[in-house]
C-alpha cells in the first residue's frame, strides 16, 4: 500500500465518523462522560476486505459471534495492527471455551453454570483470562442464551467464585419491542450487584442504551452495512 496517497473515505469510514458522534450526543444528553461508552464494530459475516477499513479509520475494539469464523479472519488482521480488542458476542459452547480465552478479551456470554466451569479452567491453564459479561435473558427468550432472571444471583457468585473477572451484565433485548424498559431493567440488575459494566445497544437501538448507561454498544449493520 502507498501511504501517500490518501485513500477515498470508506462508507465504513464515514459510518464510523456518524455513530461516534450519535453515541457522543447520547452521552451528552445523559451528562454521562464523553467517551464513557465503548463502541464495540460486531465484524461477523465480514471479511478482513471490510473490516480493514475501519481499522484504518482508528477503531480498535471488534466483536465477532463465532470463535471459529473469527479464528479464521483475525489473527491475521491482528499482526497488521497491534492493540486490536476482540470481543466475543455470540454464544459460546464450553467445548470451545479453551479457544475462546485464547483469542478474545472479553466474553459477553457467559450464562450457565457449566460455562461458566469452562471458561475458570480454560483461563486455569492458557493463562489470560478476558473480561466476563454474564448475559441475562432479559426479555425471557431462552432460545436467545443468557441466565433467567431468578437464577442471576447464584450464577454471578459462582462466576466470582471461580475466579472470573465479571465485568458486568450483557442483554439482547426483544426484537420489535421498545429496547428502553429492557436497558433499563438490567442497569438496575448491574446496580444490585454491584457491577460497571453494561453491555447493551445494537444498530436500532444504541443510542437508548448509551442514555440508560450502556458502557458497550455492540454495533454491526449499521457500521458495516446489512449482513449476507
Ligand atoms: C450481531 C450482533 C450484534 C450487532 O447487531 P446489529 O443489529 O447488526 O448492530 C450485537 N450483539 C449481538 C449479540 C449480535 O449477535
Amino acid at each position: 500500500m502507498t501511504p501517500f496517497i490518501a485513500r477515498p473515505m470508506t462508507n465504513a469510514a464515514t459510518s464510523l465518523g456518524r455513530i461516534r458522534d450519535r453515541i457522543a450526543h447520547a452521552e451528552s444528553i445523559a451528562r454521562r462522560d464523553a467517551g464513557a461508552t465503548t463502541l464495540i464494530a460486531v465484524s461477523k459475516t465480514h471479511d478482513a476486505a471490510a473490516i480493514q477499513p475501519l481499522i484504518d479509520a482508528g477503531q480498535r475494539v471488534f466483536g465477532e459471534n463465532r470463535v471459529q469464523e473469527a479464528q479464521a479472519k483475525w489473527p491475521a488482521l491482528q499482526a497488521l495492527t497491534p492493540g486490536i480488542e476482540l470481543h466475543l458476542v455470540g454464544q459460546l459452547q464450553s467445548n470451545k471455551a479453551e479457544d475462546a480465552v485464547r483469542l478474545f478479551d472479553a466474553i459477553h456470554s457467559v450464562d450457565r453454570p457449566s460455562l461458566v466451569a469452562a471458561l475458570a479452567r480454560a483461563i486455569d491453564k492458557v493463562g489470560r483470562a478476558p473480561a466476563c459479561f454474564v448475559q441475562v435473558d432479559i426479555g425471557d427468550e431462552p432460545q436467545k442464551g443468557g441466565c433467567a432472571l431468578s437464577d442471576l444471583p447464584a450464577l454471578l457468585a459462582e462466576a466470582q467464585a471461580a475466579g472470573l473477572p465479571v465485568a458486568g451484565l450483557m442483554c439482547v433485548p426483544p426484537a420489535g419491542l421498545d429496547a428502553a424498559p429492557y436497558f433499563a431493567l438490567t442497569a438496575k440488575l448491574a446496580r444490585d450487584n454491584g457491577l460497571a459494566g453494561l453491555s447493551m445497544g445494537m444498530s436500532d437501538d444504541f443510542e437508548a442504551a448509551v442514555t440508560l448507561g450502556a458502557t458497550h454498544v455492540r454495533v454491526g449493520s449499521a457500521l458495516f452495512g446489512p449482513r449476507a
